[in-house]
């Protein structure tokens, strides 16, 4: 199929104003599926950063974001969240060309960005604390949750709008003020919805956008003295980078990282669901995806004709040119990415595991695609068994007992997401407790709720997004304590002549 591709041109949002880098850089994104350039855009330095974290620091400080009535705010939050619905199918196009992901998918996530906007709307006027009367007849006190400030927000390549939507709606909800820096390689609908925030009427510096290299704006923006908050969504180890910038001022933190989500199939399970859950969970998005069910744990007396069938399934998924609506696995991201997971799975093949399918790249004209990828015969303490791979490759293993399958299930060092096929209650609530993981999906997968917390444990993050929990995140709590009538002070004696 051939798309007519043409490079849009960007430019960046501090304080209400659209500009180019202070020192007219520039840097553009190649479509990892064509090999054609499909946008440009400012490459910010520290001079454009420290003016757009300024101008949020004044619009927090001075504007009238933080105080003004929730109900304005929910408008514009759900003005912003119209035009996203109303522009799905150019945002697709945007994402597809410049992620490699499937425009049909992209499109999805495109309106599930624009139900969180609406989602959050509801918060603006649900954000409220606690009085407590019953501290004695002279005290009366209030705890007011007030927007923890300056959000500072870190964003990753694999699902550019949906992320920022994670983050950006709910803490403008509670009125913070914002300066976002989205993946070098995907910020055109980062950008774009900077634009639809202004045209909605968002004032000016309560959000701003800077695009260019972590290394480059992000680091300092993680260390800068002027933000209160840092939300990052990305890999484990740039998340511990980001904790180590954000300690110059102990700034508050929120980190969504990485997985390495067990798929878990008991032998009583719906198989024919699970089949179909497992290969999407694993392709979903090429593999790209945080959440991806990157490890198929089997029980044993159904394992060889179920991995066969996962085989059979495997091979008929169709790859290739994003822009293609039958497409459901487009183009890797980029040729590093590529490079490491082919070097995951060279590590698979030389620490004894079976290649079933796949294993190497597509022999195609243009872009990079990878073939779906299947090794069984996977040990725990095997790489493809403990890393994330963040590519189409699944890793099978098999167990005995549920109590086996929840300790290689807890196995790793992450603790994102976790698949559990059963029809047995007991079991389906045995293993949503044993697995440590921030969320369980039983009898499906990949499946998410504005209304339900998202985050990880173990190194997989810190925190929760989402629902009325992401309110915590973005909010701080102030006592204020309110003594009525006259005050006893303290070097006067109290009646009875203790003077303490
Ligand atoms: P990444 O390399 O960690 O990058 C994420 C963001 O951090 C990008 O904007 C990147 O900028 C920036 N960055 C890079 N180095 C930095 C530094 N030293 N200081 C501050 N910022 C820096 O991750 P990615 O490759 O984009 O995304 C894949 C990872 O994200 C996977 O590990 C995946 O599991 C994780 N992820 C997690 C979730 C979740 O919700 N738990 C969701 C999606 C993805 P540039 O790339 O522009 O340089």
């Amino acid at each position: 199929m051939t798309v007519a591709i043409t490079a849009r041109t960007y430019q960046n949002l501090i304080d209400g104003e659209w500009v180019d880098a202070a020192d007219g850089a520039t840097f553009e994104r190649v479509s990892p599926a064509h090999d054609v350039v499909v946008g440009r855009y400012p490459s910010a330095g520290v001079v454009d950063l420290d003016r757009a974290v300024a101008a949020a620091r004044r619009a927090f400080d001075e504007g009238t974001w933080p105080m003004m009535p929730g109900v304005e705010r929910a408008r514009i939050l759900n003005r912003i969240a119209e035009r996203i619905r109303a522009e799905a199918d150019d945002l697709a196009a945007v994402e597809a060309l410049e992620s490699g992901k499937p425009v049909s998918q992209a499109r999805d996530e495109i309106l599930s960005s624009a139900d969180l906007w609406e989602y959050a709307s509801t918060l603006c006027r649900h954000t409220y604390g606690d009085t407590y009367n019953t501290l004695g007849s002279a005290m009366f006190g209030m705890v007011l949750r007030e927007p923890v400030g300056v959000v500072g927000m870190i964003t990753p390549w694999n699902f550019p709008l949906l992320i920022i939507s994670q983050k950006l709606p709910f803490a403008l909800a509670v009125g913070c003020t914002a300066v976002v820096k989205p993946a070098e390689i995907t910020p055109g609908t980062t950008l774009r919805m900077a634009q639809m925030a202004q045209d909605a009427g968002l004032p000016a510096g309560v959000l701003n956008v800077v695009t260019g290299s972590g290394r480059v704006i992000g680091t300092p923006l993680a260390a800068h003295p002027d933000v209160d908050m840092i939300s990052f969504t990305g890999s484990t180890d740039v998340g511990r980078r980001v904790i180590e910038a954000s300690k110059s001022n102990l700034k508050k933190v929120e980190l969504e990282l990485g997985g390495k989500n067990p798929q878990i199939v008991f032998a009583d399970a719906d198989l024919e669901a699970a089949l179909d859950a497992v290969v999407y969970g694993v392709y979903f998005n090429m593999g790209e995806c945080c959440n991806s069910g990157s490890r198929l744990l089997v029980q044993e007396s159904i394992a060889d004709e179920f991995i066969a069938k996962v085989v059979e399934r495997a091979r008929t998924v169709p790859v290739g040119d994003p822009m293609d609506p039958r497409t459901k696995v487009g183009a890797i991201a980029t040729d590093e990415q590529f490079g490491k997971i082919l070097e995951l799975v060279d590590s698979g093949r030389a620490e004894g595991a079976d290649l079933l399918l796949g294993g190497g790249r597509m022999d195609t004209d243009a872009g990079r695609f990878m073939e779906p990828t299947i090794f069984a015969g996977v040990e725990p303490t095997m790489r493809i068994a403990r890393e994330e791979i963040f590519g189409p490759v699944l890793s099978v293993m098999t167990f005995k007992t549920a109590a086996d399958a929840a300790r290689i299930a807890n196995s790793t060092t992450f603790g994102l997401s976790a698949g559990v096929w059963t029809k047995d209650l007991d079991t389906a609530i045995g293993m949503s407790r044993a697995i440590r993981a921030g969320t369980i999906w039983v009898n499906t997968f990949l499946e998410g709720y504005p209304e339900l917390p998202f985050g990880g444990y173990k190194e997989s993050g810190l925190g929760r997004e989402f629902g009325r929990f992401s309110i915590d995140a973005f909010t701080e709590l102030k006592s204020v304590q309110m003594h009525l009538g006259p005050r006893t002070s303290w070097w006067m004696p109290r009646s009875g002549g203790d003077a303490r």
